[in-house]
């Protein structure tokens, strides 16, 4: 529609998730008129993001080292493991402030129509850290959805013979909702009223 540079921002602003053509034109747009230092500093954090932020060596978590913030910090527990999908459910759960261990990411959710199995996830490394013996509780925080239940169930099925407490989040949570996007009250109750499974 538009010609070389500004049709190349909206087209790449396309394909970001949940930004459709009309907002990407908005973006876009806006960029044109925006202060430079307030374009330059967007672009630098583009940059930076890709540069220097990996995934924590032992929870998967998004880190700037080896280890994420939560994984080195002593004054956590080593005895309960918090299992979630994705990076942006362990900042929803630690907005909480309910809970004091440690997390796993796993990746996703286990997704039969879309091919993702147990191997896809991080399901193995967390047998690892299972396997080591200081973990007396695993708190299954997927999705309350259809995968985030099914990766639950999985869980618990293979959790349960080594003798480690399986819990999962009570409900209050919206079914079929994404944990993300409750509210720090729900998810905290939610926290609190965990059953056993
Ligand atoms: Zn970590």
């Amino acid at each position: 529609m538009y010609e070389g540079a500004i049709q190349d921002l909206i087209d790449e602003l396309g394909r970001l998730p949940g930004v459709g053509p009309k907002s990407a034109q908005r973006i876009a747009f806006h960029v044109l008129s925006a202060d430079p230092a307030d374009v330059n500093r967007l672009a630098g954090a583009l940059r930076k993001v890709k540069d220097l932020v990996r995934f924590c060596t032992t929870c998967f978590n998004v880190a700037e080292s080896e280890q994420c913030r939560i994984c080195r910090d002593p004054r956590r527990t080593d005895e309960v493991i918090c299992v979630v999908e994705e990076p942006k459910d362990v900042v929803a759960v630690e907005r909480t402030g309910e809970f004091r261990g440690r997390y796993h990411v796993l990746g996703g959710a286990i997704n039969p129509l879309e091919g993702i199995g147990p191997d896809n996830l991080r399901i193995r490394e967390l047998m690892t850290r299972l396997s080591a013996g200081t973990i007396r509780e695993l708190i299954l925080a997927t999705d309350p959805n259809t995968e985030g239940e099914a990766t639950a169930t999985y869980l618990a099925l293979m959790v349960k013979p080594m003798g480690i407490a399986v819990t999962r989040l009570a409900s209050g949570l919206p079914v079929g909702g994404d944990l993300e996007y409750a509210d720090e009250i729900t998810l905290g109750r939610a926290f609190e009223g965990r059953r056993a499974v």
